[in-house]
C-alpha cells in the first residue's frame, strides 16, 4: 500500500503517519523531517535548505525531487510507504509520477486531511517540540507536566522557527496557491480519500480499514 498524505501545515499528517506506521508498518517518509535532520547535522544539504524552511518557504523542486528519488530508490518498503509533505507543487507531482513509473511502484491512495485555517493556526502556534527527542507537545491541548520541559527525556521544549505565526500564515498561503491544486490532479486519477482533521486515534483505525481496505493492523 503506497500512499500520499496531503493537508495544510498542522492538519495532522505526521500524527496520522506515525499511527499508521506503528500499527500497519507502512514506512513513513517525511521530506520536512529529512530536511530538519539535515539542518540539525549542518550537512551541506541542511545548510542549503535552512533559510527556506525558517522563512516558511518551499525548498526548490529539483533539490526536493532528488531527495525523494534517492529515498524511494534505496529504501525497502515491505508494507509500502506514506509520503508526508511531498509532493507540494505540480512539478513535484509530475516528478513523482516519473519516479514511481521507473521504480514500478503503484500509488494506491492520496489521503487528504481537511481542517479549518483558524484551527490550524491555533494548533501550530501552540506546538512545542523537545530539543532532545523530538516529542511533540501543545501548550494547551497536550502540555508537558513541567512547563517547557520534556516528560520523556527532560530536554528543553522549543518552538520551531517556522511554527511562529507569521511563518504559519505564509505556509498556509503557499499551500493554498501551490499545493491545493494538486488535489484536482489526483482527483482526476481517482485516488483521493478524505479524512476529517479532528480525527482521534480510534478514527484512524476505522478510516484505514473502511476507506483504504487495510485489515492487517496490530492495534
Ligand atoms: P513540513 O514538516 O512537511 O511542514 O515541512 C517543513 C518545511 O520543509 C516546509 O515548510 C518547507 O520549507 C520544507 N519542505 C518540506 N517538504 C517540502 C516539499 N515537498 N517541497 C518543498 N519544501 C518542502
Amino acid at each position: 500500500m503506497n500512499l500520499l498524505i496531503m493537508g495544510k501545515p498542522g492538519a495532522g499528517k505526521g500524527t496520522l503517519a506515525s499511527i499508521m506506521q506503528d500499527n500497519y508498518h507502512i514506512t513513513h517518509i517525511s521530506t520536512g523531517n529529512i530536511f530538519r535532520e539535515e539542518i540539525a547535522k549542518q550537512s551541506p544539504l541542511g545548510i542549503a535548505v535552512e533559510s527556506f524552511i525558517t522563512k516558511g518557504e518551499l525548498v526548490p523542486d529539483e533539490l526536493t525531487n532528488n531527495i525523494v528519488k534517492s529515498v524511494l530508490t534505496q529504501g525497502h518498503f515491505p508494507n509500502g510507504f506514506m509520503l508526508d509533505g511531498y509532493p507540494r507543487t505540480k512539478d513535484q507531482a509530475i516528478a513523482l509520477d516519473r519516479i514511481l513509473t521507473e521504480l514500478n511502484m503503484p500509488l494506491n491512495f492520496v489521503v487528504d486531511i481537511e481542517v479549518d485555517d483558524e484551527v490550524l493556526l491555533k494548533r501550530i502556534t501552540g506546538r512545542r517540540v523537545c530539543s532532545g527527542c523530538n516529542t511533540i507537545y501543545h501548550i494547551s491541548l497536550h502540555p508537558s507536566i513541567k512547563q517547557d520541559v520534556c516528560d520523556v527525556c527532560g530536554g528543553i521544549l522549543i518552538q520551531r522557527e517556522d511554527d511562529k505565526e507569521e511563518s504559519v500564515r505564509k505556509r498556509i498561503q503557499i499551500y493554498n496557491q501551490k499545493t491545493e491544486p494538486l488535489l484536482d490532479y489526483y482527483r482526476q486519477k481517482n485516488l483521493i480519500v478524505t479524512l476529517d482533521g479532528r480525527f482521534k486515534r480510534e478514527d484512524v483505525f476505522e478510516f484505514v480499514e473502511t476507506k483504504l481496505g487495510i485489515t492487517h493492523g496490530n492495534h
